[in-house]
């Protein structure tokens, strides 16, 4: 969940939801994950299938590339074979544009840890966040004591970074002189907005790991939105794409942190010995 620090002071923004502020009675706004797919490769099928060939052909990638008119069945189903051999460098041709927004910056700190990616972030430099969004944890969000704690701490911090502004403006310092240094007041909680360009291939390793139960709650949510995206808008790639157990057939996290819903590598190879898979 995301509310907003001060929203009793904020102005009405009819793109938010509204729910009760349990701590002060007030009404605070509050948003959810947001993802828009902005752009995307227009003819990812062509472009995958004309790499791929031009890999094993005499022939020019371009006429390779038309073919997809004739014969777009031919063309699916010839990259269903590429992505389920792991053949994946042509997959790095198509690429999908992500907007992401109703996300804490503890999500786009790990989100940019994936560097086949890029990345265009809103500056808390250049942006004020005197009434900044923050995202609440399901966990805190289920405990009422907890979450009145929780809120009581993004009120203190809004007040705090309200105050330093202050400060700063009686020295003469306003705008991006301030925000730079007023910022690291700010939580993780606090929200944010990113684009994300990935190519396909980037884009299946990040599901691979951004899907699995391991992942943490806030980014697996923004991988399995993206997912759907993805699968939606080029089936014969992402199809089947899911957490890598599901690709491996078993869990590489080893024993003491796998979820129990695939076998451990040596549980499968053993199996796999037995002639029981
Ligand atoms: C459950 C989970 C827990 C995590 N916990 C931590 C943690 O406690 N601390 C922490 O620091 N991080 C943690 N991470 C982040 C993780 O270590 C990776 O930094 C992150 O997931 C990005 O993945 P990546 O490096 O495989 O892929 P990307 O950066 O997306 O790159 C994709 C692939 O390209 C190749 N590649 C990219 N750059 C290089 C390079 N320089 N050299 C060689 N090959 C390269 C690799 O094959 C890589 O897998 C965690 C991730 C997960 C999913």
């Amino acid at each position: 969940m995301i509310l907003r620090s001060g929203a009793g002071t904020a102005g009405p923004d009819e793109s938010l939801l509204f729910t009760n502020h349990l701590f002060t009675g007030s009404v605070m706004p509050q948003v959810q994950l947001h993802v828009r797919l902005l752009e995307m490769s227009q003819h990812p099928v062509a472009l995958i299938y004309a790499a791929c060939r031009q890999c094993y052909s005499a022939r020019f990638a371009g006429d390779l590339f038309d073919e997809n008119e004739q014969n777009p069945q031919k063309q699916a189903e010839f990259i269903r074979k590429v992505v389920a051999s792991g053949h994946e460098s042509p997959l790095e041709h198509v690429t999908f544009t992500f907007a992401i927004e109703g996300v804490s910056r503890a999500l786009t700190h790990q989100l940019v840890r994936h560097r086949i990616a890029s990345f265009s972030q809103q500056s808390q430099r250049y942006v004020k966040e005197t009434d900044f969004g923050y995202v609440v944890p399901p966990s805190i969000e289920q405990d009422e004591v907890s979450r009145a704690e929780f809120v009581r701490t993004m009120e203190m911090i809004q007040s705090s970074y309200h105050a330093l502004l202050e400060a700063f403006k009686e020295k003469g310092k306003v705008g991006e002189q301030a925000n730079q240094d007023v910022r690291f007041v700010l939580p993780q909680a606090a929200e944010t907005k990113i684009v994300v360009t990935m190519n396909t291939r980037e884009l299946i390793h990040f599901f691979h790991q951004r899907c699995c139960r391991r992942a943490q709650w806030e980014i697996k949510r923004l991988a399995e939105e993206m997912l759907k995206i993805c699968r939606d808008k080029l089936p014969e790639v992402f199809a089947d794409v899911a957490a890598k157990c599901d690709a491996l057939g078993y869990c590489p996290e080893g024993e003491n942190l796998s979820c129990g819903r695939r076998p451990l590598k040596e549980q499968a190879l053993e199996k796999r010995v037995k002639g029981q898979t």
